[in-house]
């Protein structure tokens, strides 16, 4: 009853302010009402399932910033993009992402789509975190995994997904059966890493294309979401690349790694500085060299992402960018928050619980087909402490 209600008031916000899209709402957390953002005046912070997203407006919040050795503060990367068509992506999934995601207590059934830019674990090694925890809290159907292929076969994405299934063989049997049948399936989609801004995604007026990026081997990508005359241009990690000085021309948000500069890296690391500099300086982008692609591009907000951050790292970071780049820009951070429409752009963080409750799933989840359910054999069975009776089992819902 209490639900009823909720969504009654949902509906008569939306009629009010009518600029949500149809079929746009997200389930909300028992005890959340979104409100509208009247003017484009955000609050100076990100209460998650508090704000309607605008029907011509994107979200995106960093959900990991951080390096392989992730912090609390920061843990490896991943960017959540919302839209206001209701769709939903992920840009890399790394360790530690998933706390972050959740901590947004967000409509699982609706994130099913993960582009990876390539198979570093800072990047994709909270995937499985994400597949069994999503499959666990609202999502029924598939997912579908974006990645680049490798030089050889071994090292695309495809083989990266057949070796987690293996992998998680007996975590994923023991869900099979109390879980949605079709929430247990991985769908890999491996696309050419040579392709240049090529289409690997197109629906419901959203396309997403990669170009190749240059790190470590080749198999590294960026890609570029465009919708709703919007463009966010999500940069792999990379050496300053001329196909991303080409297809991430015009972006909105323009997100590209910003690595610590040689010194700094050094003494974080312990490293000597010929390492530091062959890493931050060959390996990947340093600070001006991330300044140096903005002040070409010159996006409406360049987005700095993937370093180690501490008060004096970040100084770091900001000088050497300053010294090349004097544009609009963001250090992303775990958390941070970034609303764009056409004409408005608005950067804050996040306010999240340190505790969260798992958001509530959908009647359809609750519904979905469950088969296959496995047990424990005989001999294990009969272990069972006979000191010890269970409650009776209620009956599931209808
Ligand atoms: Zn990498
Ligand atoms: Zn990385």
């Amino acid at each position: 009853m209490i639900r009823k209600i909720r969504s009654v008031v949902l509906i008569a916000a939306v009629a009010v302010v009518g600029i949500l899209a149809a079929g746009a709402q997200d389930n909300m957390p028992l005890g959340r009402t979104p409100a509208a953002i009247v003017d484009g005046q955000h609050p100076a912070s990100y209460f998650p399932n508090t704000e309607l997203l605008g029907a011509g407006e994107m979200r995106i919040t960093a959900l990991g910033t951080g390096m392989p050795n992730q912090t609390k503060k920061a843990v490896s990367i991943s960017y959540y993009v919302e839209l206001g068509n209701g769709d939903k992506f992920i840009f890399d999934i790394g360790m530690g992402a998933m706390g972050n995601l959740f901590s947004l207590r967000p409509d699982f059934s609706k994130i099913d789509k993960v582009f990876a830019s390539h198979l570093h674990v800072d990047h994709v090694g909270d995937f499985m975190g994400l597949h069994i925890g999503s499959w666990l809290s609202g999502r029924y159907t598939p997912i579908h995994f974006y990645g680049p292929s490798g030089a050889t076969p071994e090292l695309g994405s495809k083989t990266f997904i057949e070796g987690m299934k293996k992998a998680y063989q007996w975590d994923i049997a023991t869900r099979t059966g109390a879980l949605p049948d079709a929430g247990g399936q991985i769908v890999v989609h491996e696309f050419d890493y040579l392709q240049e801004n090529v289409i690997v995604y197109q629906e419901n007026g959203v396309t997403i294309r990669s170009w190749p990026a240059i790190h470590s081997l080749d198999g590294s990508v960026s890609f570029s979401l465009e919708w709703n005359g919007l463009k966010y241009v999500f940069g792999g990690d990379t050496y300053p690349n001329k196909w991303y000085m080409e297809f991430a021309k015009d972006a909105d948000i323009a997100s590209h790694e910003c690595f610590l500069p040689p010194k700094a890296l050094a003494e974080y690391f312990g490293w000597d500085l010929s390492q530091a500099t062959y890493v931050s300086t060959r390996i990947h982008s340093e600070p001006q060299a991330f300044g140096k692609v903005m002040a070409t591009l010159k996006p409406r907000m360049a987005v700095g992402y993937h370093s180690v951050q501490s008060p004096e790292n970040n100084a770091a970071i900001m000088d050497g960018i300053r010294a090349v780049y004097d544009g609009p820009l963001a250090i992303a951070r775990d958390l941070m928050v970034i609303n764009v429409t056409k004409e408005t752009m608005e950067v804050r963080m996040a306010i999240v619980d340190e505790y969260v409750l798992p958001p509530d799933v959908t009647p359809a989840y609750v519904k979905a087909p469950r088969t296959d359910t496995k047990s424990p054999s005989e001999a294990i069975l009969n272990g069972k402490w006979p000191g010890y009776t269970p409650p009776p089992m209620p009956q599931r819902p209808q």
